[in-house]
């Protein structure tokens, strides 16, 4: 229906909760023309109700209404999770398939309530083509920001073949070993229509493998192309650099000290913990067959995270909801998104209205869309969730998509009904093996 979206759509009725902070309101009315909010609160004088064919009415009476969720830190193209029946081996073998498998997965996504996401790395160039393809409006997902390869050195992340093979292409790190090749793949990923850079230090943090002169020559030259940059750094000393290198924003952190996290208070610079995955991680990492030392590796960052969520959260420093969804086989599509805002809650004393605003409202920074979503007011645009449930009396609401009244992106709603059917075909492949 081409012209749906002249239409003007009014959210009657539910519990606002805003995105900004806001104490949570009785609303009467949220007008939306075209894929922008036009207001909140009373309903104008000039909308008329009774005029069906224009005006588009969704009682929310008894409901929550709060903007879409942002998953700052979710791949989409590595691969996983594993499917049953396709070899995954590392990452999908080709990137016509790994293609096709993303689009599907941000409309995973998109079917659980959450509206962006933040992409730090995936193969080839998909993401990019993910991303325009839903901008094109030929494929259903939420809204998408993204990198390329992690930039990465001998013995960062991702760098796990004899140096003979280096980093394949359909490896999620490129490896970049001086300044001058770095400056390269920065160029050449800037000319293939990423939104940021993607850097990459070591595993878990235990040894430093980018220098802060190349974090800064990478910044540097991402910066004078409108590309932001981010980097996984767990250690200490990496993400001390990354802060004073003028890196936008930094994944992890876990190993940070209590003056690495004042030099990064002092950069402004936002952090995104991603504790999700560790926890998980932890949950279920020995079915994984990941090994006691690995195991007892991932509970020291815990543990590590956990301290840095408390002091960032003292010192001032914003931290968002990111949870490293298809990083690896354990970690499925659409059931995690929001399970950051639960761990603030739980591990980090933030209120639950506090974690609400880090996954709207401060996660639109990490999609590159800061006061255009993540709050529902007048200007913004029409990218809102509404539940079933209060999220503020128990956060868990938000997870899973279980508790979905109706997903809006772009004043449109999202036909939740694909993922009965999706359950449904899953039941059907299951009984086939
Ligand atoms: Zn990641």
């Amino acid at each position: 229906m081409g012209g749906n979206s002249k239409k003007t759509m009014v959210i009657r009725n539910g519990t606002l909760i805003d995105g900004s902070g806001s104490q949570a309101t009785q609303n009467e009315a949220i007008v939306i023309e075209g894929d922008r909010i036009r207001s909140t609160g009373r309903l104008p004088g000039d909308v008329n109700l009774e005029d069906r064919d224009t005006v588009q009415v969704i009682d929310a009476s008894g409901q929550w209404i709060m903007p879409g969720l942002i998953d700052s830190h979710c791949h989409l193209s590595f691969g996983f999770p594993q499917m049953s029946g396709v070899e995954s081996a590392r990452g999908t073998t080709s990137p016509e398939f790994s293609a096709l498998r993303a689009a599907k997965n941000a409309q995973t996504i998109l079917r659980s309530g959450v509206t962006g996401v933040s992409v730090p790395g995936g193969t080839w160039f998909i993401d990019v083509a993910v991303r325009d393809a839903i901008t094109a409006g030929l494929i259903e997902g939420p809204r998408i920001a993204c990198a390329g390869r992690f930039i990465v050195t001998y013995g960062g992340i991702t760098d796990s073949e004899p140096s003979w093979v280096g980093t394949p292409e359909h490896v999620n790190g490129v490896l970049a070993n001086s300044v001058s090749e770095m400056i390269t793949e920065v160029r050449r990923q800037c000319k293939h229509g990423v939104d940021f850079i993607k850097i990459a230090d070591s595993t878990w943090g235990d040894t430093q493998t980018i220098s802060k002169d190349e974090l800064t020559a990478i910044a540097d030259e991402a910066h004078r192309r409108n590309a932001r940059v981010t980097i996984h750094s767990r250690g200490s000393d990496s993400t001390r650099a990354a802060a004073e290198a003028g890196i936008d924003w930094i994944m992890h952190a876990d190993l940070a000290t209590e003056s690495d996290l004042d030099a990064v208070a002092e950069a402004g610079t936002r952090i995104v913990p991603t504790i999700t995955a560790l926890e998980h991680f932890l949950e279920i990492g020995t079915e994984f067959s990941r090994s006691q030392r690995e195991m007892d590796v991932i509970k020291r960052n815990m543990n590590g995270a956990v301290g840095v969520l408390e002091r960032a959260r003292a010192l001032g420093i914003k931290v968002l909801c990111g949870t490293d969804t298809g990083n690896s086989p354990v970690m499925p599509y659409g059931e995690l998104h929001a399970r950051e805002p639960e761990i603030l809650v739980r591990c980090g004393g933030y209120t639950p209205m506090e974690a609400i605003v880090s996954c709207t409202r401060d996660n639109a920074f990490a999609i590159g869309l800061e006061n255009e979503v993540g709050v529902i007011e007048g200007g913004n645009l029409a990218d809102i969730i509404i539940l079933k449930a209060d999220p503020l009396a128990d956060i868990r609401v938000l997870q899973g998509g279980r508790n979905l009244a109706a997903v809006i992106k772009g004043g449109k709603i999202v036909d939740l009904n694909g993922r009965e059917a999706e359950e449904g075909t899953l039941e059907l492949q299951e009984a086939a093996v």
